[in-house]
């Protein structure tokens, strides 16, 4: 039987990015039915410096806009992964299976860690085998992500295939990505060839969905594009990345494919365009946010959740990580 894993970091205040290629497909899959399992991955956060007061504020804000975004912390679970430790005890177990090579090789950690990779922390360069354990504590069969993780994905299989292989054992599932819909890379609203993510620089770069109407439009409006009206076709968006991606925001958010965007708005200008997006926008992600501030005044209404989800993640992952210690030869006998 599927049962899905996946998580965000509470690395910044959650992207449209985060609500399209992940957050919005993790609600379709809890109310497909399928088992569900969400985290707020706490400890992946801290693989790149957050004071003590952002991180909790970031967890807790996170934690408000699953929920305000569809998540049912009844049909789904949904916790932050410091609070069991399965995820650490196994991430350890995948620190000595993993090879140094392969996690070189992760573009994720060249981009992050940049030209002082020195000076990075040994946690931002290991953070995929504790994505493997995140999702592998679980045995989950399906993860919904962006395309960015894609890669972190792929190890993650080889690691399971790695485990299963050293220990003679079929143990592990190898885990598949579901990478769908209209916007599974959203872009930079500054630069069409970075993704837009929560820890960019620029709050120009991105819509976070904290943001109020005005700060939409505004950013919308600002948003980089080229001279050119939309075309009719998709085939003319080609080398128009900044256009594309306006185009695939707006798809993802009407639940249109980008081929009848291009079609419904085929000849309109940017000065056109770009005022309908921002007003589909705003239609979409306010209630999220009314929501989440609503959500957000009672922080320990919050804890409350991310605690009894806490509670059920580790009733799943406990019996599975004690197999692992069995199956790698760990004496267990308290
Ligand atoms: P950070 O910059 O701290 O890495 P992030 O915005 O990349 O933050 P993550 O917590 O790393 O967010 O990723 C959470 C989920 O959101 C993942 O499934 C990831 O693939 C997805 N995601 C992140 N950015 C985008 C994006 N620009 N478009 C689509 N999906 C995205
Ligand atoms: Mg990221």
């Amino acid at each position: 039987t599927p049962r899905i894993f996946s998580g965000i970091q509470p690395s910044g205040g959650l992207t449209l990015g985060n609500y399209l290629g992940a957050l919005k497909r993790f609600v379709e899959k809890q109310d497909e039915g399928i088992e569900t399992i969400y985290c707020l991955v706490d400890m992946h956060a801290i693989t790149v410096w957050q004071s003590p007061a952002d991180l909790r504020r970031q967890t807790r804000e996170g934690a408000a806009a699953f929920i305000a975004a569809g998540i049912d912390p009844k049909r789904s679970i949904l916790f932050n992964q410091s609070q069991v430790s399965a995820h650490a005890e196994l991430g350890w177990i995948f620190n000595c299976v993993a090879r140094m090579g392969w996690m070189g090789r992760m573009t994720q950690w060249k981009d992050k860690a940049g030209k002082n990779s020195e000076n990075a922390s040994l946690g931002l360069f290991a953070y995929p085998a504790l994505m493997a354990a995140d999702i592998l504590a679980y045995k989950a069969t399906h993860v919904p992500v962006g395309e960015d993780q894609k890669q972190h994905l792929e190890l993650t299989r080889d690691i399971a295939a790695k485990f299963n292989n050293d220990y003679g054992v079929n143990f592990f599932p190898i885990t598949e990505p579901v990478i769908e819909g209209a916007a599974t890379r959203v872009m930079s609203l500054r630069d069409g060839s970075k993704k837009m993510s929560k820890s960019d620089p620029s709050d120009q770069s991105r819509i976070n969905l904290t943001d109020d109407a005005d700060a939409i439009a505004a950013k919308i409006r600002k948003a980089k594009t080229d001279p050119e009206p939309l075309p009719d076709t998709l085939d003319g968006l080609k080398d128009r990345p900044e256009a594309r991606n306006l185009v695939n925001i707006y798809a993802a958010l009407a639940g249109l494919t980008p081929a009848a965007v291009v079609a419904e708005h085929a000849g309109a200008q940017f000065g056109t365009f770009k005022p309908r997006l921002a007003e589909l926008a705003v239609s979409v992600l306010s209630p999220i946010t009314t929501e989440m501030n609503r959500l957000m005044a009672d922080p320990a209404e919050i804890d409350r959740i991310l605690g009894e989800g806490s509670a059920r993640a580790e009733a799943i992952a406990r019996p599975i990580l004690d197999e692992v210690y069995d199956i790698v030869g760990m004496v267990r006998s308290r």
